[in-house]
């Protein structure tokens, strides 16, 4: 088996949307593909995604990984069997001359080269990814997911934001996230109530407030908001200021979550070493594909669970169906599910729970979502 070809294309991820820190207006994302060629001739297609919410990471992959990897003998990057790619290689290869740190775009290009690589080992091994990842003889797994929803509109926001509300919980979801803490107290404490009353208990509602608050108006707004029902509130300071987080765990019974603007195992070791945050209630929420990919977020899970955690923890950010079958693989917590972004993720639904369904790899092609989006890179 060898890798006859690596490419990469942007996408437009523009929306007329805010989250709690940025405008969508002028997002993208990349979209890879990688390429085999199977000792029986045979072609064989992986594919790969970015989280939505960043922007295209093509340039690292195009001009840095990629050659790394094509210019290899397949003896580096396949596995003892010689028929399939082994991502702890290929990771190895790819970041052959890049220094240490410094967690930004590159990680995200190391995460679609890893993620077409873990597609491909489940296409070559015609097997859904989660079985690949769980071992054989387990039932089609069922992940618990969740709603991303309720993103600062301007015009009509109230208006937009019961009408996703309510389709969110005719969808099944029985929890939904949405934006909070960037606008005045009063305001989002108004706009938090209606969603509450939106939602008239279907659902649990939780807030992410996407790392825009000072400690202290992170204090403010969770004193603003001590006497509600909220599920989890999400990235309330910086990612990196793991003194702040420290201090809100200690002084705020609401679980946190955070993790994913954080793109390295050195990374989450530092959040799980001095971020204060707490087994039993709080939320690890790493991007798997922007976080360098699987053979990275494995080691995180491995590290955190020697420290205490359990893969309950464990809410990826977005990542599409990728984090899907790794969620329905691992055994992970939930699974974050954004039904009315640009691209409209919807995977299938058993009541409140996510099937990651039985199409070898990780089944892009079966998800009309996706299957388009992947077109323009099939030449
Ligand atoms: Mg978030």
């Amino acid at each position: 088996m060898k890798i006859v070809a690596i490419r990469e294309t942007t996408l437009d991820m523009a929306e007329a949307t805010r989250n709690a820190a940025v405008g969508f207006g002028r997002m993208t994302a990349s979209v890879a593909v990688v390429e085999v060629e199977t000792t029986a001739g045979h072609r064989v297609r992986g594919y790969a995604i970015d989280s939505p919410g960043r922007y295209a990471s093509g340039a690292v992959l195009r001009e840095r990984l990629a050659p790394r990897v094509l210019a290899a003998d397949p003896a580096a990057y396949l596995d003892a069997s010689g028929t399939l790619p082994d991502p702890w290689k290929i990771r190895a290869l790819a970041m052959r001359d890049e220094k240490p740190g410094g967690h930004g775009e590159r990680a995200a290009a190391m995460g679609l080269l890893d993620g077409a690589i873990w597609d491909l080992i489940g296409k070559l091994q015609d097997k859904p990814l989660w079985a690949v990842l769980r071992g054989p003889k387990l039932g089609t797994p069922q992940v618990p997911v969740y709603a991303t929803c309720g993103f600062y509109r301007g015009e009509d926001d109230l208006e937009k934001l019961r009408d996703e509300l309510e389709r969110a919980v005719d969808l099944g979801f029985d929890t939904v996230k949405i934006k909070g803490g960037a606008i005045d107290l009063d305001a989002d404490r108004k706009r938090i109530d209606a969603a509450l009353e939106y939602l008239g208990g279907k659902a649990k509602l939780a807030l992410d407030c996407n790392a825009t608050m000072t400690l202290n108006d992170a204090r403010l707004f969770l004193s603003a908001i001590a006497d509600l029902p909220i599920a989890w509130v999400e990235e309330p300071v910086d990612p990196l200021d793991y003194d702040a987080h420290r201090a809100l765990a200690a002084e705020f019974a609401v679980p946190l979550g955070t993790g994913e603007n954080l793109y390295s195992a050195a990374d989450a070791r530092n959040l799980l070493r001095h971020g204060g945050l707490r087994p039993e209630r709080d939320l690890l929420q790493f991007d798997i594909g922007l976080g360098h990919g699987l053979v990275e977020y494995l080691r995180i899970v491995a590290e955190a669970e020697d420290a205490g955690w359990l893969r309950e923890n464990f809410v990826p950010h977005v990542g599409y169906r990728f984090a899907l079958q790794v969620a329905a693989g691992l055994g992970l917590g939930r699974h974050e599910v954004g039904p009315f972004q640009r691209i409209a993720y919807r995977p299938a639904m058993a009541g409140a729970c996510a099937l990651p369904g039985d199409a070898p790899g990780i089944g892009w092609e079966a998800d009309p979502a996706f299957a388009s989006l992947f077109a323009a890179l099939d030449r």
